[in-house]
């Protein structure tokens, strides 16, 4: 049941026109905001209402996003952009099998001149280990192509000058040590610190080192509380020491079998213990959308974003302001997009990339 006051919110402020159809209004949550999917016609219409007070104060934000349309025309889709970015797992490959008609799919795109970028939250590789990997398929992409949030790391770090003379503390796999040291950054903790252990006795205090100035932390298979603790006194305790997360991905895929914590576990961890918000490098944040968009010097609305995953992929394209398509060979199923309580509407969906080939082969 919708409480008067929000029912009285809604009523002034959506009011049909005659050509819009209302077909549905759900309440999606209810803490200390409420937000609401509409369907009018064809288009979904999120809105939020922020009550403060006890609710005697309501506040307005309202988002607009099309209902995803089917993929009809690929060649208008290619032509409408000059780069296409691609999510990895679930887009590429599933695991460690490419998915079916990819690599005649990207020689396609590039026999059209167009831009190739692969982008993947997963930070446990660098981007010359994701480049064995793109070998090991049998896809011919050069490191200059890929964007793991491992670089994104190390390459924010690069943005902001961190000083040469700092050190980075590692919460996190072997990708992100990789790319700090490319980048010329210090860096301590990573696999090495996974094994340790704390003995608590009466007294006990754990030292640190000063000269951490910035603790990254991204998904970690040998998570401990050793490294919990550290983290926590690099941040709370080194004057001006930063919180940087390659990602808050709630789950991963580390098995199809089922869904497994993400490094979204991780960084909730030191977010709980620290009481500061990360500075997030990976997807849905737009700073490797940026990042590329400045290094290649192209235009977002040039940019078409493919990917898997609504709430990372579709968001981060639709963060940067660039065109959406969303494949269901992921982890979403149609049922998943076109559910009510999705509000994430991509510009397109279809089954998977290679589709480019047979809408393209049913167009001529
Ligand atoms: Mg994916």
């Amino acid at each position: 049941m919708l409480s008067k006051a929000v029912a009285s919110a809604v009523s002034t402020t959506l009011t049909p026109t005659t050509t819009s159809k209302f077909i549905g209004l759900k309440r999606v949550s209810c803490v200390s905001s409420f937000s609401f999917s509409f369907k009018w016609n064809n288009s979904f219409e999120t809105k939020s209402f922020k009550c403060q007070s006890g609710g005697s104060r309501m506040e307005k934000f309202v988002t607009r996003a099309s209902a995803a349309q089917p993929l009809k025309n690929a060649d208008e889709l290619i032509d409408s952009v000059e780069t296409f970015i691609f999510d990895c797992d679930g887009v590429i490959w599933k695991g460690d099998k490419l998915i079916d008609g990819v690599p005649e799919t990207l020689d396609l795109l590039r026999s059209k001149g167009k831009r190739l970028v692969f982008v993947t939250n997963n930070s446990t590789k660098s981007r010359k280990q994701y480049g064995k990997k793109f070998e090991t398929l049998g896809l011919n992409i050069s490191e200059e192509e890929i964007f793991a949030s491992s670089f994104a790391a190390a390459a924010y770090l690069k943005s902001i000058d961190f000083p040469k003379d700092k050190k980075v503390y590692v919460i996190g796999e072997d990708g992100i040590l990789k790319e700090l040291e490319l980048a010329g950054f210090q860096y301590l903790g990573g696999p090495e610190d996974g094994t340790k252990k704390i003995e608590l006795k009466p007294g006990f205090l754990m030292e640190h080192d000063k000269d951490v100035g910035a603790v990254v932390v991204g998904f970690d298979r040998y998570f401990n509380y050793y490294k919990v603790q550290y983290g926590t006194l690099c941040i709370r305790e080194n004057p001006g020491c930063l919180f940087i997360a390659t990602n808050r991905d709630a789950v991963t895929h580390l098995t199809d079998a089922q869904e497994w914590a993400g490094g979204g576990s991780m960084v909730g961890a030191l977010l709980g213990s620290t009481q500061r918000e990360p500075q997030v490098v990976g997807k849905p944040s737009t700073f490797m959308m940026d990042y590329v968009a400045n290094k290649f010097g192209i235009l977002k609305s040039q940019i078409c974003m493919v990917g898997d995953r609504l709430d990372t992929d579709i968001l981060f394209g639709q963060n940067g302001g660039c065109k959406t398509l969303l494949v269901l060979s992921g982890v979403t199923s149609l049922s998943m997009l076109q559910s009510p309580n999705n509000t994430i509407q991509p510009d397109f969906y279809t089954n998977k990339i290679s589709d480019f080939l047979s809408l393209k082969a049913a167009a001529v």
